[in-house]
């Protein structure tokens, strides 16, 4: 309007002026008035996730029922708390082993070749299978772990008994009720470092636990942030979880305290191997060393749970999300989520899976060849592998703070 009008009448001068002045009430309005949510995942950093990966991966696996395992959840647990994350507590539970480890022992260099995937094939979790497979399996030789150091690192054995998870939560201003649960595994198998499965989840899991628990940020539901343990074992600390704190949903404890110790679940989203997308078995049997150039990463819901419905509108949030924030890589939305710690939840609440790969159809057809074996050290990735897991990062990170309502100090967002 102002343009047409300066043009008509040609007064150069007040006209420029004119248009100065709306542009510096323009940009003092856009420097007050900026994205919350972008700031946060303007807060995530490459460097800073590959260094917590790299400090977990000093607890070599982090199996189960051992000296290393217990040392990792105490520095998790020592992180969060520098963090500002400084409620942390533990869920406590015994675990039995049923029987010895039955699943077939399998070293790196058996994977080949490639063979075609049989027409009929069903993965588990439902989905069906393409192109070429190799064998999958948890290494469980030693011998098979080259590097001696981490050989001494995972030497001592598992043993029955108590066990213990950490987790802390972001307390809502007006919803301290109601929660996200942000989580992922920090046990591992296979004599290597556990680098991807599950070092990178956990450290997805902290690095948001991080930027939400900075001192300028606040949400109006709770967040909590879960560190699993005994997912290897089979989902057994998450289940625990689920059997002790259901029930206590909701619940104000001490009455008018204003204390809810288990807000009521709003959706669960489980972060598991988080870097390695570079494609399909060849017919060699061998995976590309490079990351594939339409890499992504996987967000499930399962179609045969309770809720179903929820659970995938929770997945499609995220896939927004990743449009809206995600710097590099695309997220594709599955109906398969399988054998991760958000399976204890499906009957529950919306509950979905984060990956590189789809669990039955790509994993199970052995996408990822350092899947519990000696290879999953810190040094097998290089930095789009990192850079994939960050990309992870930043569509939860975005998605939870835009369903638990945030705010940053000092920043109004954008009206609609
Ligand atoms: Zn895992």
């Amino acid at each position: 309007m102002i343009a047409a009008t300066c043009a008509f009448f040609a007064a150069a001068i007040p006209c420029a002026l004119a248009r100065r002045s709306s542009v510096a009430a323009w940009r003092a309005q856009k420097e007050a008035v900026a994205d919350p949510v972008e700031i946060l995942v303007d807060r995530l950093d490459l460097e800073r996730y590959k260094a917590t990966i790299k400090g977990l991966t000093q607890f070599g696996d982090r199996r189960q029922g051992t000296d290393r395992n217990r040392q990792a959840i105490d520095w998790i647990e020592a992180q969060l708390k520098s963090y500002g994350c400084t409620n942390t507590e533990r869920l406590k539970y015994d675990y039995q082993p049923t029987g010895p480890d039955t699943r077939k022992s399998l070293p790196y260099t058996a994977v080949g070749p490639g063979l075609p995937t049989p027409p009929d094939a069903i993965s588990v979790g439902g989905g069906r299978p393409r192109g070429l497979r190799t064998l999958v399996g948890v290494n469980n030789d030693p011998g098979a772990q080259p590097d001696p150091k981490i050989r001494a690192l995972d030497s001592q054995p598992s043993s029955p008994g108590a066990r213990e998870e950490v987790y802390c939560t972001k307390v809502g201003t007006t919803h301290p009720d109601e929660m996200y649960i942000v989580s992922g595994h920090m046990d591992g198998i296979g004599w290597g470092e556990a680098a991807n499965d599950d070092g990178s989840g956990t450290a997805l899991v902290m690095e948001l636990a991080r930027v939400l628990n900075s001192p300028d940020v606040q949400t109006e539901r709770s967040i909590r942030f879960i560190l699993w343990n005994n997912e290897e074992t089979g989902l057994n600390g998450s289940t625990a979880y689920v059997e002790q704190r259901k029930d206590l949903q909701g619940k104000e404890n001490p009455p008018r305290s204003g204390r809810y110790p288990e807000p009521k679940w709003l959706g669960m989203i489980q972060h598991d191997m988080m870097m390695f997308d570079h494609g399909a078995p060849r017919a060699d049997g061998t995976i590309n060393k490079e990351q594939r150039p339409e890499a992504d990463f996987n967000i499930e819901f399962q179609l045969n749970s309770k809720f179903a419905a929820q659970s995938q509108a929770l997945a499609w949030t995220l896939e927004q999300a990743d449009e809206k924030y995600a710097t590099d890589y695309p997220a594709r939305v599955g109906s398969h989520m399988t054998n991760t710690d958000s399976s204890p939840f499906m009957n529950e609440v919306a509950a979905i899976s984060v990956r590189e790969n789809e669990r039955g159809t790509e994993i199970g057809n052995g996408w990822d060849p350092q899947w519990h074996q000696p290879t999953d050290v810190y040094k097998t990735y290089y930095d789009k592998d990192f850079r994939l897991g960050l990309n992870a990062a930043q569509t939860t990170l975005a998605a939870t703070a835009q369903l638990a309502g945030v705010t940053v100090k000092g920043i109004s967002p954008p009206a609609h």
